[in-house]
C-alpha cells in the first residue's frame, strides 16, 4: 500500500506534524505555513491589491454589499455602485486596452447633509475593494504660498495610508469632505484673491483630471529640501462630498423659472418640494460656486436623503457593526448578556431628531446612557437596560450638553 507523502516535499505522514488530504494529493504543516508566508509576501508586494479580483464584483453585488453597512440611500448606492464598478473596469482596459476607445475616469460627488452617510459610503467602498483609502477636508486646504496645506498633502495622506507603496496609492481611493467650503465666495470671478475658494478649486483640477504630481512624502507644505515622491492620480478615484447649504434654494429656483408655459402647472405638480435635493443637476453646482471645470471632473453627481425616523431607527441595530450591536459584544466580553427594550430605541431615536444630531447624534446618547453601567460593570450575567434607566442617564447635565453641542 502506498504511504501518504506531501506533494509538495515529499516527507511522509510520520516525519510531519499534520497531513492534510486534497483531492488528489496531499500536503503537510510546514509546506501550509510556507505557502500561507509566500501568499502574504506576494499581496503586500502588490499592495494588497489585485484588480481583477475586484472586477469580480457586478454593480448589483457592490450595492448589496453597501447595504450591510449603510441604511436606506438607494439612489447614492446605486450611482456610486455603477461608478466605481467602471472605474475599475477601467483599469482592466488599461491593461488590455487595444482599441481607441478610452474609459474616462469617473469621479463622484455627493450631495447631502452632514451626517447622512456620505463618508461611511465612501468608506465601505473602500474596504469592500481591499484598496487604500483616506479622508481628506477641502477646508484645510489653501492656494499653494498661503497658510494651509498645500493640495498635493491629499495625496501625501494616501501615500502613508499604502505604507508608501505607490503602485497601490495609485489605485486607491480619496474622499475629499467638505467640496461645498471651497465654493467661490460671490459671483464675482474677479474679487481680489479667494485663497481658500477658487485658488483650491484650480489646484485640485490637476489632481481629479489626472497627472503626474510631486508629492512631499510627509504632507503639509512643500519644503525646498524635501524629496518628492511622483503619483500619477490618472487611476485614482476620487469621491468629493459636501452638504452644500442652502443649494435646495438654487434647485427650486431653477425648477420654477424653468417651468413656465401651458404645461407648467403639470410639471410643478410632480415636483416633491419636501425634497429637492432629488433633482439635483450640475447647474445647481455651478450657482453654489464651483467652478465649471471641477464639475466637468466630477461627472457622476448624485444626492443623499435627510435620515427619517425609520432610517434612525434602523441605523441604531441593522448594519452589520450596528452602534446596538456593538455594546452587545462589548459586555458579551465579560460574559454579560446586554439587552435594550425596545421602547428604549424608540426614545434614544427620538432624542436624536429632537437635539437635531442625525445618525451622528445616536452615538453620543448611547454613550450617555451606557457611560456609569460600562464603567461599574453589573455582577449579574443578565443586563436589560429599562425606559427608565435611559431617561435617567440623559436627563440632566447631559441632555444639556448634547442641546449645546
Ligand atoms: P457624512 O454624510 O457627514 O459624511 P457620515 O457618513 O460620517 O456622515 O455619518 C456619520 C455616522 O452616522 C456614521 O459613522 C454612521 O455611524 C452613521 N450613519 C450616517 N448615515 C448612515 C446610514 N445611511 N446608514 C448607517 N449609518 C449611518
Amino acid at each position: 500500500m502506498p504511504v501518504d507523502k506531501c506533494s509538495f516535499c515529499g516527507r511522509t505522514k510520520n516525519q510531519v506534524n499534520l497531513l492534510i488530504a486534497g483531492q488528489t494529493g496531499h500536503i503537510c504543516d510546514s509546506c501550509v505555513e510556507q505557502a500561507n508566508a509566500i501568499v502574504a509576501e506576494e499581496l503586500k508586494k502588490r499592495g494588497d491589491f489585485d484588480v481583477n479580483k475586484i472586477s469580480l464584483l457586478k454593480p448589483v453585488e457592490i450595492k448589496k454589499l453597501l447595504g450591510q453597512y449603510v441604511i436606506g440611500q438607494d439612489t447614492a448606492k446605486k450611482y456610486l455602485s455603477v461608478s466605481v464598478y467602471n472605474h475599475y473596469k477601467r483599469l482592466l482596459q488599461g491593461k488590455n486596452g487595444d482599441d481607441d476607445v478610452e474609459i474616462e475616469k469617473s469621479n463622484i460627488i455627493l450631495v447631502g447633509a452632514t451626517g447622512t452617510g456620505k463618508t461611511l459610503l465612501a468608506r465601505t467602498i473602500a474596504r469592500l475593494l481591499h484598496v487604500p483609502f483616506t479622508i481628506v477636508d477641502a477646508t484645510v486646504l489653501t492656494e499653494a504660498g498661503y497658510v494651509g496645506e498645500d493640495v498635493e498633502s491629499i495625496l501625501s495622506r494616501l501615500l502613508q495610508v499604502a505604507d508608501y507603496n505607490v503602485a497601490a496609492a495609485e489605485k486607491g481611493i480619496v474622499f475629499i469632505d467638505e467640496i461645498d467650503k471651497i465654493a467661490r465666495k460671490g459671483d464675482n470671478p474677479s474679487i481680489t484673491r479667494d485663497v481658500s475658494g477658487e485658488g483650491v478649486q484650480q489646484g485640485l483640477l490637476k489632481l481629479l483630471e489626472g497627472s503626474i504630481v510631486n508629492v512631499p512624502p510627509q504632507g503639509g507644505r512643500k519644503h525646498p529640501d524635501q524629496k518628492m515622491i511622483q503619483v500619477d492620480t490618472k487611476n485614482i478615484l476620487f469621491v468629493c462630498g459636501g452638504a452644500f447649504d442652502g443649494i435646495e434654494k438654487k434647485i427650486a429656483q431653477r425648477l420654477n423659472t424653468k417651468v413656465v408655459g401651458y404645461t407648467a402647472s403639470k410639471q410643478t405638480e410632480t415636483i416633491d418640494r419636501n425634497n429637492y435635493l432629488q433633482y439635483i443637476a450640475p447647474q445647481d453646482l455651478k450657482s453654489f460656486g464651483l467652478i465649471p471645470e471641477i464639475i466637468g471632473r466630477l461627472p457622476v453627481l448624485t444626492y443623499l436623503n435627510p435620515l427619517d425616523r425609520n432610517a434612525l431607527r434602523a441605523i441604531l441595530t441593522d448594519p452589520k457593526n450596528a452602534i446596538i450591536k456593538q455594546y452587545k459584544k462589548l459586555f458579551k466580553m465579560d460574559d454579560i448578556n446586554l439587552e435594550f427594550a425596545p421602547e428604549v430605541l424608540e426614545y434614544i431615536v427620538d432624542k436624536a431628531i429632537e437635539f437635531k444630531l442625525g445618525a451622528r447624534g445616536l452615538r453620543s446618547i448611547c454613550e450617555s446612557i451606557m457611560m456609569d453601567v460600562m464603567f461599574d460593570m453589573p455582577e449579574d450575567k443578565e443586563l436589560l437596560i429599562t425606559l427608565e434607566y435611559a431617561r435617567k442617564k440623559l436627563e440632566g447635565e447631559t441632555a444639556k450638553r448634547l442641546k449645546a453641542a
